[in-house]
């Protein structure tokens, strides 16, 4: 369980600008406010005696918690004075301090010995940001997915059921999924004509999945066809990024099966791909506007039964989303 080390390196230059920022703000400041106030540097150099004096005392050894408590005043006093001489000059009185994202860690990432919220808050949000679609992906979350576009009247075809209570199921499938999944977790197959929300589902999944830790790659089927075949005859040897996303992240989204261009080259590399990820234990969510007796007709059957085989199968019902909310319906 662990993102990518790309994620990692970019989160970890984000931070790095982000102290570097605070940096570059303190020493602005302190130029601005030492010019208006040069008393400041007194009380700096106060500061930093105390600093100097502390060492000393401290290498001395022997009982100094008397002469500690004096040198813990005398500093508590050069600080308060900075921050009147501050407020005298017009400026707030942490205006010196006040520089960082988080004042908690001051930019550093480490609080005592651990990461600080703030570093791992900005590690998840760095993997979402470079997930493929990643404005969809904030969008699409179980938070927005709305059941109200989806007839609550009972369909004797499903036993009574209606349209509403059968998405309410899946959704709440889908959020313990979510909330459950570890790299040992079934695959998914989501079925179900165009605008049934198949692909919102699929990435409020990869949401939480990503928030909580793991490494997910979410693609159209195109897209991953294009990705596979653009390495496959390329330069020969399989790309070790394409290798980490599709072969090896986590949870591998496969959006829209069957509306890509089928060839006998991406027949045989979806294959490959759908069960190396099998066989390995690591999960796939295929979405696609197929029955399965088309995806079987498009495919094989060979990939068809593997699919079936392993995939929990959600079925979706209702009427076109998109066409509801454009009011054409
Ligand atoms: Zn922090």
């Amino acid at each position: 369980m662990a993102y990518k080390r790309s994620v990692y390196l970019k989160a970890k230059e984000a931070l790095d600008n982000r102290r570097a920022e605070a940096q570059r703000l303190q020493q602005q400041r302190h130029a601005e406010a030492a010019q208006a106030c040069p008393a400041i540097l007194d009380a700096e150099r106060e500061m930093a005696a105390c600093g100097a004096e502390l060492i000393k005392i401290a290498c001395a050894g022997g009982n100094t918690q008397e002469q500690l408590a004096a040198l813990s005043q005398r500093n508590l006093d050069a600080q308060q004075r900075r921050a009147e001489l501050l407020k005298g000059a017009g400026f707030p009185a942490d205006y010196l301090d006040n520089v960082y994202t988080c004042p908690i860690c001051k930019d550093t990432g480490t609080h005592g010995s651990y990461y600080c919220k703030c570093y791992l808050d900005l590690i998840r949000q760095t993997a979402k940001d470079c997930v493929k679609g990643a404005a969809q992906l904030k969008k699409c979350t179980f938070e927005t997915f709305s059941l109200r576009y989806y007839s609550d009247t009972p369909d004797p075809a499903l036993g009574g059921r209606s349209h509403r209570k059968i998405m309410e199921n899946v959704c709440a499938y889908l959020k313990h999924y979510a909330d459950n999944f570890t790299p040992g977790s079934k695959s998914l197959l989501m079925i179900g004509k165009t605008g049934l929300g198949k692909t919102h589902l699929s990435l409020a999944v990869a949401n939480r999945v990503l928030d909580r830790g793991f490494n997910v790659y979410y693609d159209s089927a195109q897209g991953i066809m294009d990705r596979l075949e653009k390495d496959h005859f390329g330069r020969g040897a399989r790309d070790e990024e394409l290798q980490e996303d599709l072969y090896q992240s986590d949870l591998l989204v496969i959006d829209d099966l069957g509306t890509e261009m089928v060839t006998s080259f991406t027949l045989a590399a979806l294959y490959q791909l759908v069960n190396e990820r099998i066989n390995d234990g690591l999960p796939t969510i295929c979405s696609t506007n197929l029955t399965p007796a088309e995806l079987e007709a498009v495919y094989s059957q060979r990939l068809t039964s593997r699919l079936l085989g392993t995939c929990d199968v959600l079925q979706f019902y209702g009427r076109d989303v998109r066409q509801q909310i454009a009011g054409k319906d």
